[in-house]
C-alpha cells in the first residue's frame, strides 16, 4: 500500500502547546491499522519541495517573532502551496499557521506580515499584548457530516475576520475574535483553527476524517478505516465537555 505522505512545515519554529503531537497522533492511528505513513519536514534551510506530492500539509502555531521570521520565507513556497491546494492536498493549520495562510497578519506592534494568500481572511492583533483569547474551547463542527464537538485550547491575540466558511460554531471560549460565534476556517480539504491541545489527541474522530480524506486519494487504499479502541480518549472528552459546557 502506498504510504500517506505528510509534510510538516517549520516543526522547529511552529510548535506551541504540543502542536507536533498532531503528527504523532496521525502516525499512531496509521500504525495501529498497518497503514504506512511518512512524514517529511520543511524548514527555512530546506529546498522548496513539490508540495503537490503530499497528501497532507501541516503547520502548527507560533508566536509573533516566529511568524515575522517565517513571513520572509513563505513567499518562495507560495506558488507551490497554491498548486497543492488546487490539487486537493489536505491543509491542517493551527493558530499562527492558520494566520499565515491568509492575506496578512498585523502583529501587536502594528507590523503587517504578508500571508500566503491562500484564503481571503486576515488577522489583526490588538496593540496590547495583554489582550488575548486564552482558555479551553469547544467548537461544534459538521465537517464529518454530523455535529461533532471539538475540544481544544486557544491562546491568541490575533482577531481573524473575513472568514466565509468557519470550521465550527463556538460553544465555549472565544474563537476567531473575542467572544465570536465562529471558529477557524474550513473547506473539505482545509482545517484552519485556533485549537491547540493537541487538537487530534483530543478529537480522534477528526484525526480519522483527515486520514480518510488522505486515503481516498490513493487507489490501493482500504475502503474504510478499521475502528480503534478510543475508550480512554472518549472518557477524557466526556470529562472536558461536562466541565466546559454544563456550568
Ligand atoms: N502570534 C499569534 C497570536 O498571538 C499566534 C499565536 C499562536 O500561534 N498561539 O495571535
Amino acid at each position: 500500500m502506498k504510504p500517506i505522505k505528510i509534510l510538516h512545515m517549520y516543526a522547529d519554529m511552529l510548535d506551541l502547546y504540543g502542536d507536533s503531537g498532531n503528527m504523532e497522533i496521525l502516525q499512531y492511528r496509521c500504525k495501529m491499522r498497518d497503514i504506512p505513513c511518512e512524514i517529511d519536514h520543511y524548514s527555512r534551510t530546506s529546498e522548496v519541495p513539490d508540495f503537490s506530492r503530499y497528501d497532507l500539509i501541516y503547520l502548527g502555531g507560533g508566536a509573533d517573532l516566529e511568524q515575522q521570521i517565517l513571513s520572509t520565507d513563505l513567499p518562495r513556497c507560495s506558488d507551490g502551496l497554491k498548486k497543492a491546494y488546487a490539487d486537493g492536498v489536505f491543509f491542517l493549520m493551527i493558530c499562527g499557521g492558520y494566520q499565515l495562510m491568509g492575506q496578512y497578519y498585523r502583529d501587536a506592534d502594528g507590523h503587517d506580515l504578508p500571508g500566503v494568500g491562500l484564503f481571503d481572511y486576515h488577522t489583526i492583533a490588538p496593540n496590547s499584548r495583554r489582550k488575548r483569547c486564552i482558555g479551553n474551547i469547544v467548537v461544534q463542527t459538521e465537517i464529518t457530516g454530523e455535529p461533532l464537538d471539538i475540544i481544544g485550547f486557544e491562546n491568541h491575540g490575533g482577531q481573524t475576520s473575513g472568514v466565509t466558511s468557519p470550521f465550527g460554531r463556538v460553544r465555549c471560549g472565544n474563537g476567531n475574535c473575542f467572544q465570536s460565534d465562529i471558529e477557524g476556517y474550513c473547506e473539505k480539504n482545509v482545517i484552519a483553527t485556533y485549537l491547540h491541545g493537541p487538537l487530534l489527541a483530543k478529537n480522534p474522530k477528526l484525526a480519522d476524517y483527515i486520514l480518510e480524506y488522505c486515503l481516498r486519494r490513493h487507489e490501493d487504499a482500504p475502503a474504510f478505516l478499521a475502528p480503534l479502541d478510543d475508550t480512554l480518549e472518549n472518557e477524557c472528552r466526556e470529562v472536558m465537555l461536562e466541565r466546559l459546557l454544563k456550568k
